[in-house]
């Protein structure tokens, strides 16, 4: 992917907190810009966003919008997941070193090479990775569309699943499907305490513990409700229970207090001395970069026309798949080249 600046702007800015928040605001109208927050986002953040949600979520409505311009405090792989469906608008990151070590642990070289090496498997693809990868897959899914996508394959496709092994390998043991894994994870969501989530669990009692299939298996295993972050936010809205442990970046629990003011939300810990488990990347935004890019109209997200159009495609068909008109998955499968040839 090009870029067109590679440097973070610096985060000094003199301005009150509040004049900061006004000075967004005014930027926002000027630009005639769409702020989007990932759920993973510091709560001043959030509280600044016209929508608040799940990366592919997010880069949907601000597609649907007439903004020019979309500022995405989130990571990296996101702001391009918004520029694969927003080419005419431009795509603002706070700070471009707000990466992802899933979507790091499947380079395109590599992945490239591990179909070729298995050029009969269909490629599922986890919407965590670059957009290179993304050109090099098939379908593209998230954690709320996965699985149903997957059980609409049919059984005689052999599938090879990236780049995130444990939500795989938890599709495998809900669909009974076996796949090819690639050996991708998440650095907050491997890192929870079996231990002190047990013994958090000992404390509450009253608590049902909730979290991420990006989970490792032992803490799924224990799980009494699994979902992507959006469906863990509905699920702690309806469900009627007093408080929650909640194994996915504690970012959401901002949302999650919101909707449910009476309720006690507790993050799962991560093995470290930390109590909570944040995402390092996700945190790299701030307020003051998101006043600086967009003052600075920079850095900006750019990509390569061809590279767009490659990483649409897989994309595209998961929208297709999980829209609500009846669309023919095996008719769908044949614009799929397999034998993979690169
Ligand atoms: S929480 Fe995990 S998957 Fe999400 S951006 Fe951070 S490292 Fe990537």
């Amino acid at each position: 992917m090009e870029q067109t600046e590679t440097i973070a702007p610096p985060a000094e800015v003199d301005l009150l907190p509040e004049e900061l928040n006004e000075e967004i605001l005014r930027l926002k109208k000027e630009l005639n810009a769409v702020i989007l927050a990932h759920y993973y986002q510091e709560s001043e953040i959030q509280d600044l966003a016209d929508f608040i949600g799940d990366s592919l979520e997010l880069s949907r409505k601000a597609a649907q919008t007439d903004a020019d311009v979309i500022v995405f405090a989130g990571v990296h792989f996101m702001a391009e997941t918004a520029k694969i469906l927003s080419p005419d608008k431009t795509v603002l990151l706070p700070d471009l070193e707000a990466g992802c070590s899933l979507a790091d642990s499947a380079p395109a070289d590599l992945f490239r090479q591990y179909r070729l090496d298995h050029p009969d498997h269909l490629s599922l693809t986890y919407i965590n990775c670059t957009a290179e990868v993304k050109a090099l897959s098939d379908i593209i899914v998230t954690s709320s569309s996965a699985e149903r996508i997957l059980r609409e394959l049919p059984e005689d496709i052999p599938v090879l699943f990236a780049p995130d092994r444990n939500l795989g390998r938890y599709l495998q043991r809900v669909t009974g499907r076996d796949m090819l894994l690639w050996q991708g994870t998440c650095l907050v969501h491997e890192q929870f305490s079996e231990r002190k989530i047990f013994a958090l669990r000992s404390e509450h009692p009253e608590a049902k513990l909730i979290a991420h299939p990006e989970c490792e298996e032992v803490i799924l295993d224990q799980a009494d409700f699994i979902g992507s972050t959006s469906a863990l936010l509905k699920f702690t809205q309806t469900d009627p229970s007093p408080a929650f442990i909640v194994a996915t970046e504690p970012g959401i629990i901002h949302q999650m207090e919101k909707a449910s003011p009476g309720k006690l939300f507790i993050p799962a810990p991560p093995d470290s001395t930390c109590a909570c488990n944040e995402c390092p990347y996700m945190k790299l935004n701030t307020r003051e970069k998101l006043y600086l890019c967009m003052r600075d109209r920079k850095p900006e997200i750019t990509m390569d026309e061809s590279l767009r159009l490659r990483a649409l495609a897989p994309l595209q068909r998961m929208l297709d798949l999980t829209s609500n008109s009846s669309t023919d998955t095996r008719s769908l499968l044949k614009e799929i080249r397999l034998p993979f040839t690169g």
